[in-house]
């Protein structure tokens, strides 16, 4: 068991004040409606109390967070609301490429800026952008069938950009896309592809479709569309045809903010369950005393402690220079099915109310749900979790 330190538990305690004041108070209205203005407040408010770039060095604006004491805050914003969560965390998964491809020269340009961006009243965001129509789980498994039809080519002293990406977390309200794109249609993904900084203010980016997502709503969910878009040069993230091992890298590293996205649903479904199931009086007492819905009860805290075991061990791995894709990928498929599990049972213990949209509850499992198919499906990491032990065992 990892015990955590003062100041950790300081910030936790501070993270989940946040969440009480400015999350959950605003976390049906965006379900409701993910276009409300509440969510230009919520990302003002966030990235001014340092919570959209917490995990960044305090040298490039942020708040400097190891991944353990990130996981503690993103835990805390999970349990308020998954699409909120996910609204101020996925600059940081734009912002991801840059990072790691460790080139200083890109972190100076393009995410220092952004950082102190977060101080003022117009807060500049990020979004990444790998997915297209024909290409989902195959880019996060590098599939040798796979294709991109996202294209890019030399032209001048830069790079012409042509496609079309989906599902893209924050793609409408990013000032920056990371956008992964083939120099060859033809070729395996792992072979063709480069990493591209697109401030989306470039002519020929544009916003398509908004999808009306089941979930995590208010976080919007887009289609992206790049028509003869150029960037110079210095727009190239790490090594020119490395884009695949660069998103591979960058995995092992956000896939256990998800994983704890997710344990924050699992906590906040058993939270909820348990303090209904003490008021609720049927049957002559409190539910809580029934056997029935003990056992229910029982199941959901195993997981959510199951699941937080996961996402620290991960945690832990990454803040001690030793990221495991392996455990990142165990920690994300266990929470995220933790997650449904909770949320199923969760409606359960709260019977009709709990069927109810008013009560938040339902909101909870069709947050869930998102979480075992993003950063790769779970059945994809269920892969991955088997491709390092076959490594493993030399099989
Ligand atoms: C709300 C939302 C937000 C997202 N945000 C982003 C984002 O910010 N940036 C981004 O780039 N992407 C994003 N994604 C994309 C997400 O990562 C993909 O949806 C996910 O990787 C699955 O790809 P797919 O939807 O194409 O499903 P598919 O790959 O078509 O999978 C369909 C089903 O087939 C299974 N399957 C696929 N391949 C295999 C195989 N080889 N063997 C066995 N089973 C297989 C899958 O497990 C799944 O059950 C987002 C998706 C959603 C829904």
């Amino acid at each position: 068991m990892i015990d955590l330190t003062t100041e950790q538990q300081e910030i936790q305690e501070w993270a989940r004040e946040f969440a009480a004041r400015f999350v959950t108070p605003r976390a049906l209205e965006l379900d409701k409606n993910p276009e409300s203005p509440v969510r230009d407040e919520l990302i003002r408010e966030a990235a001014q109390a340092g919570l959209v770039g917490n995990n960044l060095p305090g040298f490039l604006g942020g708040q400097g967070h190891d991944p353990l004491t990130g996981a503690l805050v993103t835990e805390e914003l999970a349990a308020a609301c998954a699409g909120c969560t996910v609204l101020l965390g996925a600059t940081m998964l734009g912002l991801a490429p840059i990072l790691a491809s460790g080139d200083l020269e890109a972190i100076e340009r393009f995410v220092k800026p952004m950082a102190e961006s977060w101080e003022t009243d117009r807060p500049r965001m990020a979004a990444l952008a790998a997915t297209e129509p024909g290409l989902g789980s195959d880019f996060i498994q590098g599939h040798p069938e796979g294709r991109a039809r996202t294209r890019v080519e030399r032209k001048g002293d830069g790079y012409l950009i042509n496609g079309r990406k989906v599902f893209i977390s924050n793609g409408s309200i990013a000032n920056l896309v990371t956008v992964f794109a083939t120099h060859d249609s033809d070729a395996p993904i792992r072979e063709s592809m480069s990493c591209f900084a697109v401030p989306t203010d470039t002519p020929g980016f544009a916003v398509g479709q908004i999808f009306d997502k089941m979930g995590q709503r208010a976080c919007p969910a887009t289609e992206l569309l790049f028509d003869d878009v150029f960037v110079p040069e210095n727009h190239l993230i790490g090594k020119a045809f490395g884009g695949w091992e660069l998103n591979r890298l960058i995995m092992s590293v956000t896939r256990t903010p998800v994983a704890t996205i997710a344990l924050g649903i699992a906590r906040a479904a058993y939270d909820r369950a348990l303090d209904y199931a003490t008021q609720r009086v049927q049957g002559g007492a409190p539910i809580v005393r029934h056997q029935a819905i003990q056992l229910l009860l029982a199941d959901m805290s195993i997981r959510v402690e199951a699941a937080r075991g996961l996402v620290w061990k991960s945690a832990a791995a990454t803040a001690a220079g030793k990221p495991s894709l392996k455990l990142a990928s165990m920690a994300k498929t266990f929470a995220s099915d933790a997650a449904v599990a909770n949320a199923t049972d969760a409606i359960q213990v709260l019977g009709g109310n709990g069927y109810m949209h008013e009560y938040g509850v339902e909101k909870l499992l069709r947050d869930a749900k998102l979480t075992q198919i993003y950063e790769g499906t779970n059945q994809i990491n269920r892969f991955e979790i088997m491709e390092a032990v076959m490594e493993e065992v030399g099989a």
